[in-house]
């Protein structure tokens, strides 16, 4: 590995050791109060320091007030909810391209992504809401393995099992230190518990691995890092930086477990081969001599709705984003939705590139999708 990225990825002593989100606010409804794993995650938030913790009479979460869109915002994201998820939300949906079932440990994420797709898919105060009934989320997993039409039976993917994608609608590890629910679900799969066959993925920002390292996964959970080049991750506020999340997959890697880039979302800003080589470069080097890697890559590009569109600009009315209808492809779904989606010859362009680096550079890795 070269010296200087060696630099760039080794943690040293002295280095800071990973960014962990410290909500402000815990509140905790009334059922979630009940169940045995909400005292598993308020031990956790209070050894992370929160003393301001609710307990609410009734299971409804109100939306958080403040003087300005801003301030509501902002207190919002502050705020950690133990909820129960509700009989509508167990039962799993499929979740094209990335696996055949989506799982969700929450809702919500604490970190300030200026592009975030959960402002499109999520309604409401921007709350991370944390899942006490945490039995009842997994145990859809013994009975829907062997059923899928994504990864189970699928003749390039059928090795993977069914699969169970965790990171839909939060970023599992970005709140892992509070919940203890992704070590879990890892374990338990790993070592059987839901029977043979199933296996988790999910995708981070984060690098708070470390508690991850010693579980007995059984190589049954594929963690990817969604990786970008430079100049887009100045639109992810309150993540870890890239070379921490490199060094991250690393580590998760040596640990044994399947890993994965997910490269999204992908833009093409000025001189973004350089960018994006230079991404790629820097994993390929960070995962030289890793005994028995298996890496996959999924590749997304970006996109916007008019939805989505309106929220981040609630969100983030300075941001610096391109979302400029005029100089995008408006694409239609079968329901009638449209994204907004880059014109065809650039997206060629991106994916003829794409196909062609990630073989040159990590030509181990296997692509699983580009969207
Ligand atoms: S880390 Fe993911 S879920 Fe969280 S704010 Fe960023 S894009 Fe959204």
């Amino acid at each position: 590995m070269p010296a200087q990225l060696l630099n760039r990825l080794e943690r040293p002593v002295s280095a800071p050791a990973p960014r962990l989100w410290v909500p402000k606010h815990v509140v905790v409804t009334r059922s979630a109060a009940e169940l045995p794993h909400t005292a598993e995650i308020l031990r956790r938030v209070e050894v992370a320091g929160v003393t301001d913790i609710d307990f609410l009479r009734a299971d409804r979460l109100t939306s958080p007030k403040g003087e300005t869109e801003r301030e509501a915002y902002a207190r919002a994201k502050a705020t950690l909810a133990v909820v129960v998820a509700p009989p509508s939300q167990l039962k799993p949906q499929p979740i094209p391209p990335s696996a055949d079932w989506r799982l969700d440990l929450a809702r919500g994420c604490p970190a300030h992504c200026q592009y975030c797709y959960l402002a499109g898919s999520l309604s409401g105060a921007p709350i991370t809401r944390v899942y006490a009934n945490l039995d009842d989320i997994l145990a859809p997993i013994s009975t829907l393995t062997g059923h899928g039409t994504v990864t189970t039976g699928d003749a390039a993917r059928g090795i993977e099992g069914t699969t169970f994608e965790l990171s839909c609608y939060t970023d599992p590890l970005g709140i892992e230190h509070l919940t203890g629910s992704l070590a879990t679900a890892i374990s338990r799969v790993g070592s059987g518990f839901y029977g043979d066959g199933a296996s988790l993925r999910f995708t981070t920002k984060f690098d708070a691995v470390e508690p991850l390292l010693e579980l007995p996964h059984g190589g049954r959970t594929r963690i990817r890092f969604s990786l970008n080049a430079a100049e887009v991750e100045r639109f992810e506020g309150g993540t870890a930086r890239m070379p921490q999340r490199i060094d991250a997959l690393r580590r998760v890697a040596q640990a044994g477990y399947p890993v994965g880039l997910t490269i999204a979302p992908v833009m093409p800003i000025p001189g973004w081969q350089d960018s994006y080589g230079t991404l790629l470069s820097d994993v390929a080097a960070a995962l030289d001599g890793i005994p028995d890697l298996d890496l996959t890559a999924e590749v997304i590009t970006h996109r916007f709705t008019p939805s989505s569109k309106d929220v981040l600009l609630n969100w983030y009315p300075r941001t610096k984003l391109e979302m400029d209808e005029a100089s995008r492809t408006a694409k239609r779904s079968k329901f009638g939705g449209v994204k907004y989606v880059y014109p065809r010859e650039t997206m060629t362009d991106l994916k003829g590139w794409f196909g062609e680096q990630l073989g040159e550079r990590l030509p181990g890795a296997r692509l699983l999708y580009w969207t």
